[in-house]
């Protein structure tokens, strides 16, 4: 069997609530991707392809770059940030946001931290990425 270097992350929709579309189509959804990672995790275990679910939450807004989350950094299939201007299509800001989570040890302590709290976990994670930006904010008005 040919060697896999690959590491394959997604979102974790068993920890915590989706946070896009209505209420209905929220659970509906969670389901069937909840099914979906079923598969797909089994089959990476078949393959020998080590995977990692991490917390979905601000993914879809927040920009990887300066750390801002905005509901209106997100326009429809594009991703423009507010403050920086960084610019993505939405899906693929979004994975870059879930890779890079996998490879963040201060998130990864928080979600474990707080594994069986979702308010918890996403204003913990809510500050440390407010606490980012603040930090890539006051780097930039130095420069
Ligand atoms: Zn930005």
């Amino acid at each position: 069997m040919k060697r896999s270097h690959s590491f394959c992350v997604y979102e974790d929709l068993d920890i915590t609530e989706f946070d896009r579309g209505t209420r209905n189509n929220k659970r509906d959804s969670m389901w069937i991707r909840g099914q979906l990672t079923k598969k797909v995790q089994s089959k990476l275990n078949w393959l020998g392809i080590p995977h990692m679910a991490v917390d979905p939450a601000y993914t879809s807004k927040m920009c990887p770059k300066c750390s801002n989350i905005d509901d209106k950094n997100r326009k429809g299939k594009f991703f423009v940030c507010t403050v920086c201007k960084h610019e993505d299509d939405a899906d693929h800001n979004a994975a870059i946001n879930i890779g890079q989570r996998a490879l963040d040890d201060e998130v990864l302590k928080l979600v474990e931290k707080y594994r069986y709290n979702t308010n918890k976990r996403h204003s913990a994670l809510k500050e440390l990425f407010k606490k980012r930006h603040r930090s890539y904010i006051s780097i930039k008005s130095v420069a």
